[in-house]
Order: C-alpha cells, then structure tokens, then sequence
C-alpha cells in the first residue's frame, strides 16, 4: 500500500479494500491515559492488518511510537488469552490445571464467592488490586466501591509511588488535580491559537515523555515546542535524548530532589525573582516558606544533591525570568520518601513565579460547580475536580472507616479512596484487623518489578486468600500463582471507549476509542463491571450504567467532558479528537470552586505554600528534606557493604512496565534485562559490557546483563523493571522466572514518607557482583514460541 495523507477523513472509511478506523486509544496496549491518535486498517474478514499513525490528530499528527505500530503482534499474539478460565484453588502455580469456562460460570462463581465472604466475614474482607488503570479510566475504585461493595481497594505499590503522591500534594495546597504544563494541546489550533503562548522553558523534573506519553503530555509536544523555541532544563541522574538537547542538566543524586527544589526557591525568593502580585494576592505562608528554604542556599544543595551550586543558581533564574514557564515532574519525585517535599516545592516554584493557570505555563483543572457530599476538605477537593465519588459516599463513614489504613493516613486514604499498600501487606500477612479472604486483580502483574516492593512477600500473602479472580489480556505470573479465575479482557482496538488525559482532573485532550475488530470472548473492563454489577444485583451501579453506552455516556455527563451526556456517544465518536478549549486564570473568575467565588479551593482560599491540610493530619505543613532511607550519609556502615546507589523504573521504547515480555518485535528491541553502569564503575569492577551481574542488598537479590554507558552518574546503577519471562517453565516455582530478574526484591515496604505516600524505588543501595554464566535469551526459541501473527 502506498502512504497516503488521510487529514480530513472521516472517523471511518474505505480504502484499498481495507475499513480504515480512526481511534484514541488507552491501553492496553501501551500506556495510559493520553490518546495517541491511530488508523487501523481492517480486512474483509474483519482482521486486523495495519496500523498506521493519524494524520488528523492535533498533537501526535500521525506519530506513534513503536509500541502501538506492533499493535498486531499483541493483538494476535499466540499466548494471550481469549476466552474465560477456571481453576482449583488446590492447583494453583500449576499452568495446565486451568480449564475453560463460561462468562456466566464465572460471575456465578464470583457471587458465590461474595455472597459467602459477606455472610461470614464482611464484605470488608474482599479486596481488589489495581495496577496503572486500564480502559478509559475505569479504575479499581469503581470495582471495588460500586460493584464489589468493598471500601479495600488498594493500588500495590509501597506508598502508592506513582502519579498519586504528586496529585496529592497539589490537591492539598492549591485545591486543584495535578497541573500540567500548557504545551498547547487543549485549544483548538494547538500552537497557533492566538491565546496560547509558547513557553519560554520547560523544566523536565524527572520525566521523560518520549519513550512513554503519560498521563497528559506527548512527547511529541515538547519536539514541536522545542523547534518553536522553548529551551528545556533537565532534572535528572540520567542522559536521555531530551536531557541531551537541554540548555541546562543538573544530573542529581536519586532521591534528593526536595534539596534541589528548597534551593531554587531560595535563589528566586533571595533574588526576587518571584511574581510579587501573585505571592501578595493569590499566596499563602509566603513568609513561612522563605523562612523555611533560607538555609537551603545552592552551595549547601550541591554538596546534597553532587550538582555545582552555580548550575542550580542558573536553572532557577532562567525558570524564573521566563515569560511562562512549566515544570512537568514525574514519577522520580513520586517514587521517594521525601517525595511529596519535593512536589511541595515544585508547586510553590510554580506558584511563586505566576505561572499557575497562565498561558504557556501549567494548567489546572476546572471545579464542577456540585460537590457530592464530603466530610474532608481533601475529599471534596477530589469531588470538586471531577473525580468520581459516588461510590465511596454510598459505602458509608462505617465502612470507610474500616478501609486498611484509615486510622494510620486519613489523607493517603480519604484523598484517593484507597487502602494503604503497606498496611494492606500486613493485614494479608497476619490477618490484623481482619482477614481479607477474596480479591479481584484488575490487569496488575503485582508479583513482576513493576508494582509491588518486597515482591516474594506479596507472592506469599496473597497465597493466602481464598480466592481470587483476575482480569487481563496475558497469563501472568501472578495471576498463574495466586489466581482462580482468569476474565480475558479487551485490548483498545476491541471495544469503544473515551480517552481523557489525567482522568479529567486537568483535562488537555480528549478522545475517542472506536471498535475496529472483535477477538476470542474478551470483555472490556467496562463490560466485565456492568455485568458483574447486575449479576451481584448492584442496583444503583447498575440503574447508572446499564450498558457500556451508558457507561460512557454517564462518565462524560460526571466528568463535564465534551458537553457532558448531551451529545450521545456515536455522536461525538466522529469527532475521534477533541480539543475542549481552555480557560485561563481560573483562579479570578471563580472556576476553581464549586461556589463560584474567586480564589482556589482551600482553607484560605489561596495556594498554600504553607499547607494547613498537612498540619491537619499532624504532617509539616512546609517542605523539607529528608536523606534516602539508605543512603552513603544516612546509613554510612551499610553503604560500604552495598556502595551503589539503585535506581529504576525508567521508562523503555518497547515495553509498558511488565507488558509486552511476549511480543516479538519489541522483545528483539531489548531482549535481555539490562542494568546500566557508568564506564569506571565497569572499569573499578572489571565488568564487561554486555556481561551479567548480580545485585543485592539487605533486601534481595536480581540478575542483570550490564549495559555500560556514560547515561548514568559514576556510582549510581539503573536497573530496568517490570521483567519476566513468558518462554520459561510457567509453573510454580519458577514462574516464567519472574524472581531472576526482579528489581522490586530489593526495594523494602514501610518507608513512606509522613503522610504514607512514596516509597525509595529510585534510591535504595546496592553491591554488584560480576557473574561468567550467561542468561541471555534464546531469540529463536523465543520466536518459534511467540512469532505467530494471525490472520
Ligand atoms: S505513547 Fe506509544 S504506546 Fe502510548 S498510545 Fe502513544 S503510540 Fe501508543
């Protein structure tokens, strides 16, 4: 087929003999919730035969990355599963026990199973699992609150270090959902409209959107901004492409960022740099904060952070004397004891400079003008930024009072209507409070190096339920330990849905996910929970959503996206994406609170630079630093036994955390796990590229193939997360392997920071030692297994 320029064309349409559908995708596949835009041709006999990029999306304009252009080989991959299967609880760990069944057979299954758990021990004691939420932002929430009834759903990772610690944070000091940086892609026109303004720079925190759009920002946005001018400073340990076209990258030790943040306040607060009518007019605690951040001088940060002090006095003035100016911060600051600190900071950075809710700087969402009721001010903060409540009100104070972790972190718990991670090991472990007795594991591969720390714990408490069902497009290694019912779900080109950028809570964009084709028995996420809704008589879930239309439809009218409920769903899917508009300076016009009064949705109606909501639940209401938990200073004697800094959870090219393992264009791309060490570290410990090592510490052990490269700092390690291996023996106990190679083995539980968010994935310490064996994969096995692509 020749390339042809498809702008204009129609959500669906012929060509060649191919059904070309136009569609946003969520994954899975891939990442979530962003929206690249994707043609997908398919064949008179309904297949799938091509995937190309969508010339008429305003942001990706027809750029993909490689893991949607191989869309085909996870769609058809030999090993996923497509239908529904049961197996004894007796016979888990065991691959070929599993037998199977019916959608009907397995719901009946699921409301026995509840009906029983209810009866005997409260429906407290069912729990579901989630991982990065799935299917156009039908979380683990809904699951659990509306269709299981359950207070206990629980994101697994240590301190809920993803996304959710900085969303936190900037609900608790400026009333808003996560802002992000206006790189033009909520008005129509995107660059070119003449209310929106190019920022000057753009500050790269710890993120890097190219090999993964997360959340709410294309990479491809930044290129086009960078061509259009915008200068970038990278805030990073790493060398990545961006940080390598950055005027300024200050490559700081892991977990340190909240001493990088306090100085660049320090030298815009010192200089007056700041925007003295947004501080005096819109800000709070300003007095308090300088007085805070006065010792944090950039000499004192550099001996912190191993960065000059100069190149952290440069960074801070060039944000600060921008026209606009966005900070887009990523899951480093999240993934750290002393992260909310750092998001601290960084809010007040961009609170300080005036760069809040300006064009060109950093957006924030809009309030509902209704706020369900609520009895926290953090809760109705969530409420009123269009996140979904209904179904944690309707559980009752009662039951939300027995949410794991309530007692311990009333706002970790309140805020994100979740049971604290930690805690709910624990209770798994000795059954204090209560016995949890049955969960579901929403598309999570918990046991894997994505999610969970100290992940052989985890694989032996949840061991202890009795029982489990899953729902995912893979066999995993978790699901093959723990679980007894396997609900195969949907992957985006396979249902319709709706796609919007930071679940809605600071919408950019927003689209549509069309249905192109129809594989095996799958069920989409949305599926699966209206019909178990009905089937375990759920009746105000079920009146709500009585199919996936209405689902959708629903969800837009709650979320205020593109004109609600008004316009049904077959209506706007035509539109395929939409650009909603923007409002600017919300904060004057009364679109920050449901009362409609100007100002943010606060205590004092300002952005709390000083956070009564953290002094509330006895936390420090400014920020501070606090060294890594293990660290060279923090733990001097364990550091010599373990001398390298680890880190990990960088994004890839190839794969979406633990997915993909399976998909043989992406495997081909980085088939071995890799651990990145810097040229004379190899040197110091004569280790070969190309080699495998060992790391351990005090908390385990994984084996990697070292990648030496100058990309990492001289005494840090990168070691790349989310590996098993789908080839290897599946049964228990090896797994698919997913203990060789388990980064998360060394990562310990319990060290949150003071309000239970975060947790030290990017900064724990290690020792390296070099191993002769090789544990290289075998491609051509590998393909004989995996290279299958249907037609
Ligand atoms: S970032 Fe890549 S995998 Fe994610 S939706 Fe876009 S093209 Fe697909």
């Amino acid at each position: 087929m020749e390339f042809k320029n498809d702008l204009g064309k129609p959500w669906k349409y012929e060509e060649d003999g191919f059904t070309v559908i136009r569609t946003s995708v969520w994954s899975p596949p891939g990442c979530h919730p962003v929206g690249c835009g994707l043609k997908l041709y398919v064949n008179q006999a309904g297949i799938l035969e091509k995937i190309e990029g969508d010339e008429n999306d305003p942001i990706t304009k027809g750029r993909l990355c490689v893991r949607c252009l191989d869309l085909k080989e996870v769609i058809y991959n030999p090993s996923r599963i497509l239908y529904p299967m049961k197996r004894h609880p007796q016979d888990r760990g065991k691959a070929d026990k599993w037998e199977r069944t019916t959608w009907e057979e397995a719901y009946a299954m699921i409301k026995q199973k509840r009906d029983f758990v209810i009866k005997n021990y409260g429906v407290e004691a069912i729990a579901a699992y989630s991982g990065t939420g799935r299917n156009g932002g039908i979380m683990v929430q809904e699951f659990a609150h509306e269709v299981l009834g359950t207070p206990n759903a629980c994101y697994t990772q240590s301190g809920y270090a993803c996304y959710t610690p900085r969303a936190a944070a900037t609900a608790a000091i400026t009333g808003c959902y996560y802002p992000e940086i206006d790189y033009g892609g909520g008005v129509e026109g995107t660059y070119d409209n003449p209310d929106y303004k190019i920022p000057e720079v753009i500050v790269l925190w710890g993120k890097e959107p190219l090999p993964s759009n997360g959340d709410g920002l294309f990479g491809h946005a930044l290129i086009d901004l960078m061509k259009r001018g915008t200068q970038i400073i990278s805030v990073d340990p790493r060398v990545n492409w961006l940080a390598t076209r950055s005027a300024v990258h200050l490559r700081l030790r892991p977990g340190t960022d909240a001493a990088m943040g306090m100085a660049w306040l320090n030298v815009i607060i010192n200089e007056e740099l700041y925007d003295r009518d947004f501080v005096e007019n819109w800000c709070y605690g300003f007095d308090e904060l300088k007085e805070r951040v006065a010792d944090m001088t950039p000499e004192k940060a550099a001996e912190i952070c191993q960065v000059d002090g100069e190149i952290i006095r440069k960074a801070a003035r060039m944000y600060a004397v921008a026209a606009q100016a966005g900070i887009a911060w990523g899951l480093a600051i999240d993934q750290n004891q002393n992260g909310t600190q750092a998001a601290q900071c960084i809010l007040s950075l961009i609170a300080i400079t005036g760069n809040l809710d300006k064009p060109g700087g950093q957006l924030v969402g809009e309030a509902k003008p209704a706020v369900p009721e609520a009895e926290d001010g953090m809760t109705s903060t969530y409420a009123a930024t269009g996140h979904q409540l209904d179904g944690w009100v309707a559980l009752g104070e009662e039951l939300r009072n027995k949410t794991i972790g309530m007692q311990e972190y009333p706002l970790y718990v309140n805020s994100i209507r979740n049971a604290h991670a930690d805690l709910m090991l624990d209770c798994l472990m000795t059954d204090k409070p209560y016995r949890i007795v049955m969960a579901m594991i929403q598309s999570t591969n918990i046991i894997a190096p994505t999610n969970s720390a100290e992940s052989k714990k985890w694989h032996q408490a949840l061991k202890r339920l009795d029982f489990i069902f899953a729902t995912d497009v893979f066999m995993t290694p978790t699901i093959q330990a723990c679980a007894d019912l396997f609900l195969p779900l949907k992957c985006a080109p396979e249902h319709d849905s709706i796609n919007y950028t930071h679940y809605s809570g600071s919408q950019i964009h927003f689209g549509i996910t069309n249905k192109a084709i129809e594989v095996g028995q799958c069920k989409s996420d949305v599926e699966i929970a209206v019909e178990l809704g009905k089937y375990l008589g759920r009746e105000q879930y079920v009146t709500r959503h009585t199919d996936e239309k209405a689902w959708l439809n629903n969800r837009r009218a709650q979320r205020n996206l593109m004109g609600g409920g008004k316009e049904d769903f077959d209506t706007i899917r035509e539109k395929v994406h939409i650009q909603q508009g923007r409002k600017y300076y919300k904060y004057k016009t009364g679109h920050l609170r449901p009362d409609r009064q100007t100002g943010f949705l606060t205590t004092t109606g300002r952005v709390e630079l000083y956070s009564y909501m953290f002094e509330g639940v006895g936390s420090d209401p400014l920020p501070y630093y606090q060294e890594p938990p293990f660290s060279p200073y923090s733990t001097p004697e364990l550091a010599k036994e373990y001398p390298f800094i680890l880190t990990t959870g960088a994004r890839t090219y190839a794969y979406f955390h633990s997915e993909h393992r399976q998909v043989p264009l992406l495997r081909e791309l980085n088939p071995n796990p890799l651990l990145e060490v810097n040229p004379e570290d190899a040197a110091a410990l004569g280790l070969l590229e190309g080699q495998w090592v060992e790391i351990s510490n005090q908390f385990g052990e994984a084996k990697f193939k070292a990648k030496v490269t100058p990309t990492v700092r001289q005494g840090t390690v990168m070691a790349q997360h989310g590996w098993w291996f789908p080839e290897q023996e599946a049964d228990e106990p090896n797994l698919s392997g997913v203990w060789h190679s388990n980064v998360n083995t060394l990562i310990p539980n319990h060290y949150n920071g003071s309000l239970g968010f975060g947790a030290p994935y990017k900064c724990m310490i290690c020792k390296i030692t070099p191993l002769k064996e090789s544990y290289d994969v075998d491609m051509n096995r590998f393909q004989e297994k995996f290279r299958k692509v249907a037609g």
